[in-house]
């Protein structure tokens, strides 16, 4: 879609990112590294004092005491984090249970590994986890489950209640979860964000992924880190080796000193409810009509009211004809389920989000 919107001068609010600049403090910071002579390999684990400072940002968040040795490891992007995840523990035939719709690099990955995707679309439209659901599609060969909270595309998130049962089928089945957490900053509306790093029995059996480039605007970047106990961590250290050894090093310095400031991360939600708010009352009067978005930076809307048409051909009609460019939510699922939904991006400008809503007010 970012391609389409290119080549057809669309604005664009497919892809997740952030059309602004991200914080010339971080950007002096990196320069600062590289001119004190950052420039080499990083140790195979992620640079000490980023993942000592990162143990500390998980303890003041989640009260979660992780080792910044053995339970920390930085990795390229949150991509990286998540094939190394299931490359470590995913073999021929083992089934891993997902949930629909998801961010594209999940199934691939299960599968360049060997292992069965089974897929588990979220009921609609509050995009939550039907556990019943979930219990009958466990079987002996279920190794992992894996949960992304706040979701990739819907912007729903998990709440306490599904983190307490997911605990328990965890334990009782002794599943390995792996929980997509990129945007743990962009909680909504005095909501906090569910880690699976905040239960203990379930921290205990889970692999949390991160990434810096949804918290700092730089996704460009490819830096993310996944925090599992040290028998888990140990495992998924031995694939992201093989994949990438290391990530860059002085954007890893860089990063640590600015993880000293907190509000340098905890602003970001603020940050973002006023740009979706600022796209909701943007948006007011149209005939797209907005699902709840709690987390992420993607606003769903319905626009069956407007036309019955497939969601790629909408999104493909709105891109070309309208020049506004968005995703549609089918392409999330496996059986590409089409609720007539599509999916914009709101990590934008303030300018971007007016022009944008100008035109959509008018289809
Ligand atoms: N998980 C989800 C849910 C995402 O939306 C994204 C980015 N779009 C990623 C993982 C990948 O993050 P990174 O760019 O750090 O690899």
């Amino acid at each position: 879609m970012t391609k389409m919107a290119n080549d057809h001068g669309a604005i664009n609010l497919s892809q997740g990112f952030p059309d602004f600049e991200i914080d010339p403090k971080l950007i002096s910071l990196v320069h600062e590294a590289m001119m004190k002579g950052q420039n080499q390999y990083a140790t195979m684990l992620g640079v000490a004092p980023l993942r000592q400072i990162l143990a500390q940002v998980i303890q003041k968040t989640y009260s979660h005491n992780v080792s910044w040795e053995t339970d920390i490891t930085v990795t390229s992007g949150a991509t990286e984090g998540i094939f190394a995840c299931i490359s470590a523990f995913i073999s021929p035939g083992d089934e891993v249970i997902l949930f629909d719709p998801a961010y594209d690099s999940y199934d691939p990955a299960i599968r360049l590994n060997g292992g069965v995707p089974i897929q588990i679309n979220l009921t609609f439209p509050g995009f939550s986890i039907d556990w019943d659901l979930v219990k009958k599609k466990i079987t002996n060969r279920t190794k992992m489950i894996m949960v992304n909270t706040p979701h990739n595309p819907t912007g729903s998130v998990l709440k306490r209640s599904d983190l307490e049962e997911l605990e328990r089928i965890a334990l009782q089945h002794n599943l390995i979860v792996l929980s997509d957490e990129v945007y743990e900053r962009l909680m909504y509306d005095e909501q906090s964000h569910q880690s699976v790093l905040t239960l203990p029995g379930l921290a205990s059996q889970s692999l949390a992924i991160f990434s810096f480039g949804k918290t700092f605007h730089a996704t460009g970047w490819k830096m993310g880190y996944v925090v599992a106990p040290e028998y888990l961590s140990r495992e998924v250290r031995k694939t992201h080796q093989f994949i990438v050894y290391s990530v860059n090093t002085p954007i890893q310095y860089a990063v640590s000193e600015y993880l000293k400031d907190s509000a340098n991360y905890t602003r970001l939600g603020k940050f973002y409810q006023e740009k979706r708010d600022f796209f909701l009352e943007q948006m007011k009067g149209s005939s797209f009509r907005p699902l709840k978005t709690e987390g992420s930076y993607f606003q769903v809307f319905s626009y069956k009211h407007l036309s019955d048409k497939p969601d790629i051909e909408m999104a493909e009609e709105m891109t070309k004809n309208h020049k506004v460019a968005c995703i549609p939510v089918s392409v999330f699922y496996k059986d590409r389920t089409d609720n007539r939904l599509l999916r914009f991006c709101f990590a934008k400008k303030r300018e971007t989000l007016e022009k944008a809503a100008a035109i959509l007010k008018k289809i």
